[in-house]
């Protein structure tokens, strides 16, 4: 069997995008690796190195000065073989298809790996949200879910929050969907208000998964929470309740930072007093607490810490950033927050990396669980969804270290091979049962 070569002139290679980012060539590099060493069908392995779907849509919005703007939406959906596509939506000004591309492969990974039967999608929208109104995001998120509709469903594929949106734009979501199918939908979307289907846990669970993976690595390195050290870059969703957690549990943070710099203290931040600053609106510069001092992002990702937790952006650590490295530790609390060659180095130096599939799961798992509720009779508590929640993290985790321990591996390869073996096997599977029925 030959494998389907990825050219640059194929718009749907993950491999061959012109332009295409880093995270795409890491992310190919990654299945590519796996499936190596799990020795996989190639033919298996070509097709997931494509998405099986890619949208684009242009949304037309009138803005509040009675001006038309208009703005590329994407919805890219990478693999169903497991179940229905589902994946965040987000707002910035750098979304492309090969940024969505990439992360809606890694959603089939994280789900996979997490044995929950979903599939892997991802959409965004080219937008500055902090350039827009109320309003005009309300018209926006309205405009993009018409164009998107018959494409995304409570079986088909299911967004969820990412960058910049919440539980507002997916009732806005919801809403719209309603009104175009004439019935409720509130499977359509997770990440939703409780008023409209949401699940109590939503908003924290991927912090506390992220947390829970950080306590259990710690326990590798014999380290009880409270005499541990930890940094997190970004304050937004995934940055804030990873902080509360693991501040929770008696860690230490010292660092944190958001767009607009970075916060330390020797003996550890605040994290309740900065997170009820953030709560009102304001950004960390403006944070002020005795013994604090204010630092850069890249100050920040070189603090000497037992965890580095990258919670922001794609690409933060860089094969400069592992150079000048003091953390003992990392936990991919981004998507994709690493490159390629950094994570070379860091496994060369045996520095443990929890994957983003991994450490940042928390998230689909618990939409899964709000998924569950909508469309069967399942109700969840608070207390239901965070036991549950920690114990699908834990159980992963230990999972993962298993495959780890007994390949030699590092955790990410060991994430990986999981995850694409069930992928892969669903896949085998349906393709017996397209044979039987020739
Ligand atoms: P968010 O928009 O709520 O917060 C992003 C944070 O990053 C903000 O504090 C922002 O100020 C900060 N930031 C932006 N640019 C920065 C920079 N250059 N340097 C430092 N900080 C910067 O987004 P989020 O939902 O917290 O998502 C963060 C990451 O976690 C993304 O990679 C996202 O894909 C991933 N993720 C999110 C979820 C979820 O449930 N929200 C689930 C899984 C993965």
């Amino acid at each position: 069997m030959t494998l389907p070569a990825s050219k640059a002139s194929d718009p749907r290679s993950i491999a061959g995008l012109p332009g295409g980012s880093t995270l795409l060539a890491t992310t190919q590099q990654q299945i590519s690796r796996a499936a190596a060493n799990l020795n996989l069908d190639p033919a298996i392995v070509a097709e997931l190195q494509h998405a099986d779907r890619e949208i684009m849509v242009m949304a037309p919005v009138k803005m509040d000065s009675g001006e038309w703007k208009y703005f590329l939406g994407y919805r890219v959906q990478h693999n169903n073989a497991l179940g229905p596509y589902k994946g965040g939506l987000r707002y910035s000004p750098n979304v492309d298809f090969a940024e969505v591309r990439a992360l809606a492969a890694l959603m089939t990974w994280k789900c996979a790996l997490l044995g929950i039967p979903f599939g892997g999608a991802k959409g965004g929208i080219q937008v500055d949200p902090r350039q827009l109104s109320d309003d005009e995001l309300y018209r926006l998120t309205k405009e993009y879910t018409r164009r998107l509709l018959p494409n995304i469903g409570e079986h088909v594929d299911i967004p969820a929050p990412d960058m910049n949106t919440s539980d507002r734009e997916m009732a806005w979501i919801v809403e719209e969907a309603g009104r175009q199918l004439n019935r409720p939908v509130p499977g359509i979307v997770t990440g939703k208000p409780l008023s409209h289907g949401g699940n109590p846990g939503r908003k924290e669970a991927t912090g506390n998964g992220i947390g829970t993976v950080t306590v259990e690595l710690l326990k590798r390195f014999g380290k009880a929470p409270a005499e541990s050290v930890v940094a997190i870059q970004g304050f937004g969703n995934v940055g804030r309740h990873t902080a509360l957690y693991l501040a929770k549990q008696g860690c230490i943070i010292t660092g944190l930072s958001d767009i607009s710099g970075g916060i330390y203290k020797a003996d550890g931040l605040d994290i309740a007093a900065i997170d009820a600053h953030v709560a009102t609106g304001k950004l960390l510069d403006t944070y002020q607490e005795p013994g604090v001092e204010h630092i850069d992002n890249a100050q920040l990702l070189r603090l000497s810490v037992d965890v580095l937790i990258p919670a922001a952006l794609e690409n933060q650590i860089t094969t400069d950033v592992v150079t000048d490295l003091k953390a003992r530790s990392i936990v991919e609390a981004a998507n994709g927050p690493t490159t390629l060659a950094a994570q070379d180095e860091l496994a060369r130096r045996g520095i443990p990396v929890v994957p983003d599939i991994l450490a940042n799961a928390g998230g689909v798992c618990v939409s899964y669980f709000e998924w569950l509720a909508n469309t069967s009779d399942v109700t969840w508590t608070l207390e239901s969804t965070r036991t549950e929640l920690a114990k699908t993290m834990y159980n992963t985790f230990q999972t993962v270290r298993e495959r780890s321990q007994a390949t030699g591996r590092d955790l990410r390869s060991a994430a990986y091979e999981i995850a694409l073996q069930r992928v892969a096997k669903a896949m085998e599977e349906r393709k017996e049962g397209r044979k039987a029925a020739e």
